[in-house]
């Protein structure tokens, strides 16, 4: 959280201010060349699938250079472009892509570091369909994946195989929000010659920081608290100029599952005010869980800014505040009083997703029924 990390920055008085005006300039001005654009200081919707040029020397040159160059929007889109590099300068990487979804966007990761054959360590339990794309759809081509108990960092090293080429992380991770140590493992992938990809949705960029921390590529679910207003479902892949310019020739220009520009625009609104959302999220979040903890009929709180949190110590090292989600465990003698509770409050929607403006109660509860009810998957496919 903005408020804990300028704390602790306050002393260190211009790196301080340095960093403040950093975040003001990213979400407010990087990107946006406004002579352009009438000196419109909202940025336009540019909603057009193509471009026209002069002649065919600067379509040449556009066309050399798709990324950038606004010649096809599946390949680049000035209002896109704009939240890109606001993206990436905000994750402290060196470029961005923004996709369809989250899901979208760590498909898109995931399949830009394998081939048929290899193989996945990943923390147990990852968001649902990070599971299904690894398990169940690249299971079908070939690739094998290893689900461990990731707060031991020693797990990722002991899983790993001959034909091992990335090892995935996803801190907090769903549901518990156990945390892994990403130094640890990103100096296991580095002497192992791995790739590191992480899903960094939960904490943001503003409260982690894992290319700082030597992880190759960050997957986020944009639809969460970068949009933040529960409008647009989009995902984003940070990473160095190398990694995302092929990611971008081969995933991205081939599955297509590119953000419009009228999204792409949403979630620059939604930027604006992404700090002044997280750190009031911090604060009311560390009372309702305080608040929780003391209460009879609850028995535990998972919530990694909380002292009594198992890896408190470890949150408060490599994250500098924790958003508004945590999970409660109720004292229920059966499934039935959860959802009572659930059904019982009055300020918060029954719905999935988080990170917009509204609270939401999601009963695990739910999804265990539902799950019973899902049939199970055919041999052959999903
Ligand atoms: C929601 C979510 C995703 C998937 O993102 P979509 O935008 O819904 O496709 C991935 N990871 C985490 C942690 C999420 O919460």
């Amino acid at each position: 959280m903005l408020y804990l990390r300028f704390h602790a920055l306050e002393k260190r008085g211009l790196l301080y201010s340095l960093i403040m005006m950093n975040l003001s300039y990213i979400i407010n001005h990087l990107g946006e060349e406004r002579a352009q654009y009438f000196n419109a200081v909202s940025p336009p919707v540019v909603q057009s699938s193509n471009f026209a040029f002069a002649d065919l020397a600067s379509m040449r040159r556009a066309l050399q250079d798709e990324k950038e160059s606004p010649f096809y929007t599946r390949g680049c889109n000035p209002t896109v472009r704009i939240l890109r590099q606001k993206l990436a300068a905000l994750e402290q990487a060196e470029d961005a892509l923004v996709f369809s979804s989250g899901s979208a966007a760590m498909a898109a990761a995931v399949l830009s570091q394998l081939s048929g054959g290899d193989h996945v360590v990943c923390v147990a339990k990852p968001y649902s369909w990070t599971n299904k794309l690894l398990n169940q759809l690249l299971a079908r081509f070939g690739v094998s994946t290893t689900m461990i108990d990731a707060t031991d960092p020693a797990h990722y090293e002991a899983a790993i195989q001959p034909n091992t080429r990335l090892l995935l992380l996803e801190s907090p991770n769903s549901i518990t929000f156990e945390l892994q140590d990403i130094a640890a493992v990103v100096e296991i992938a580095r002497r192992h010659n791995l790739r590191t990809i992480i899903d960094n949705s939960y904490a943001t960029p503003l409260f982690q920081s894992p290319i700082a921390m030597g992880i190759d590529l960050v997957i986020h679910s944009a639809s969460k608290y970068l949009g933040g207003h529960s409008d647009i479902v989009a995902g984003v892949v940070c990473g160095s100029k190398t990694i995302i310019s092929r990611l971008f020739s081969h995933e991205y220009m081939t599955l297509g599952g590119i953000i419009s520009p009228h999204d792409a625009w949403l979630m620059i609104r939604g930027l604006r005010t992404l700090p002044l959302r997280l750190s009031r999220s911090h604060e009311t979040t560390m009372q309702v869980v305080a608040y929780l903890e003391q209460h009879p009929k609850i028995a535990r709180v998972n919530f990694p800014f909380s002292p009594s949190f198992p890896q408190y110590e470890l949150a408060k090292k490599q994250m500098s505040g924790c958003g508004g989600l945590f999970s409660a465990e109720l004292r229920a003698a059966e499934l039935g009083q959860i959802d009572q509770f659930c059904e019982r409050l009055h300020y918060f929607l029954l719905a999935c997703s988080w990170g917009g403006h509204e609270s939401l109660a999601f009963p695990m509860s739910a999804l265990y029924t539902a799950q019973t009810i899902i049939p199970p998957p055919r041999a052959a496919g999903i």
